[in-house]
C-alpha cells in the first residue's frame, strides 16, 4: 500500500509554482502555495484562472469544475504553513542557497509522513535531500513549462529516496495524467542534460555570427522539426535559469563541453531573462516579438 496524497504544498508561485498549483487542483488535490513575494501569488491566482478559462474555451473543462480548481487553492506567505502538507514540491527560484534555506526553515515544521520534492531543473538531489532531515523521503519531482499543456514528469530519486516515496510519487504522476520517466541523479538529469548543451550551442552559433536570432530558429523549426527554435525556446524558459542549469553542468561534470556562452551570460547580467522580463533574445514589449541581435 503506497501512501494517499491529498494536500500538497507548493513552494514558488513564478511560471512553473502556478502551472504546477493548476494541475494539482484541477486533479483534485487541495494546494497551498507558497512565496515570499505576495505580487506574485495573486499574479500567479490571476494567470491560473485565465489558463482554465483557456481550458473553457476550447470545451475541455466546465466553468463549474474550474470554480472548484481555483477554490482547492490557498496562498500564503508564511512557508512554514506548508509543514502539515502530505507532499510539497518546492519550485523556488533556481539557486542551491535558496533552495537549501526553504527546506531547512521547513524540516522543524513538517508532518512524519510528509514526502518533500523539489522541481529543480538541475541540481543533485541527492545534496538537497541531505540538507534534510528525511532524505529517503526527498525526490526530484521535475515538471516541464508550461505545466498544464506538457505531458512529461522527470521523477529523479535520491541515492537515499525509498521505494515507498517513489511510489508514491509515480501514483501522482498517474493521478495528475500525466507520463513519468525515471532519471539517476545526475546534473541536470535527461532533458536538461540534452536540451541545454543544444540552446547554449545555439547562443554560441549567434555569439560566433554563424547566424542571426531568426535565422537560428528557423533552421530548427524547418530543419529539425522543434515545434521552437532554440532562442525563442530559450526565452521561454528564462535566460537565468537556462545560465544556472549550463553552470550545473559544467561544474557538476567537470568538462569544457559544458561552458556557458558568454553571451548567454551577458544577456542574464543585463537582466534580460526573455518572456518573463519582456525582452531576451526577442523583445517582447511590442505587439510581435523582434530579435534584440
Ligand atoms: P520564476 O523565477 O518564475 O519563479 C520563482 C519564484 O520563486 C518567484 O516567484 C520567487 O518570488 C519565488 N521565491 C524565491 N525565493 C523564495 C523563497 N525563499 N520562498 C518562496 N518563494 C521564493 O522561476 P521558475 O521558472 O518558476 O522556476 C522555478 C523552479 O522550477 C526552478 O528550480 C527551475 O529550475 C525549475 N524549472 C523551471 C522550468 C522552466 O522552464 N522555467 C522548467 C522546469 C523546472
Amino acid at each position: 500500500m503506497t501512501m494517499a496524497i491529498e494536500t500538497v504544498g507548493v513552494v514558488g508561485a513564478g511560471q512553473m509554482g502556478n502551472g504546477i498549483a493548476h494541475v494539482f487542483a484541477q486533479a483534485g488535490f487541495e494546494v497551498l502555495m507558497t512565496d515570499i513575494s505576495a505580487e506574485a501569488l495573486e499574479k500567479a491566482l490571476a494567470l491560473i484562472g485565465r489558463n482554465l478559462d483557456r481550458q473553457i474555451a476550447k470545451g475541455t473543462l466546465t466553468e463549474e469544475a474550474k470554480a472548484e480548481a481555483m477554490g482547492r487553492i490557498s496562498t500564503t506567505q508564511t512557508l512554514t504553513d506548508l509543514g502539515p502538507c502530505d507532499l510539497i514540491i518546492e519550485a523556488a527560484t533556481e539557486r542551491e542557497t535558496v533552495k537549501t534555506a526553504i527546506f531547512e526553515e521547513l524540516v522543524p515544521h513538517l508532518a512524519k509522513h510528509t514526502i518533500l520534492t523539489s522541481n529543480t531543473s538541475s541540481i543533485s538531489i541527492t545534496r538537497l535531500a541531505s540538507r534534510t532531515d528525511r532524505p529517503e523521503k526527498f525526490m526530484g519531482f521535475h515538471f516541464m513549462n508550461p505545466v498544464p499543456v506538457m505531458q512529461l514528469v522527470e521523477l529523479i530519486r535520491g541515492i537515499a529516496t525509498d521505494e515507498e516515496t517513489f511510489r508514491a510519487c509515480l501514483e501522482v504522476v498517474e493521478r495528475l495524467g500525466k507520463t513519468s520517466a525515471t532519471s539517476e541523479d545526475f546534473p541536470a538529469f535527461i532533458v536538461n542534460r540534452i536540451l541545454m548543451p543544444m540552446i547554449n550551442e545555439a547562443v554560441y552559433a549567434l555569439f560566433e555570427g554563424v547566424g542571426t536570432v531568426e535565422a537560428i530558429d528557423t533552421s530548427l523549426k524547418l530543419g529539425a522539426n522543434h515545434p521552437m527554435g532554440p532562442l525563442e525556446l530559450a526565452d521561454f524558459i528564462g535566460l537565468d535559469t537556462c545560465l544556472a542549469i549550463m553552470n550545473v553542468l559544467h561544474d557538476g561534470l567537470a568538462d569544457t563541453k559544458y561552458r556557458p556562452c558568454p553571451l548567454l551570460t551577458k544577456y542574464v547580467e543585463a537582466g534580460w531573462y526573455g518572456r518573463k522580463t519582456g525582452r531576451g533574445f526577442y523583445d517582447y514589449r511590442g505587439e510581435t516579438p523582434v530579435p534584440t541581435r
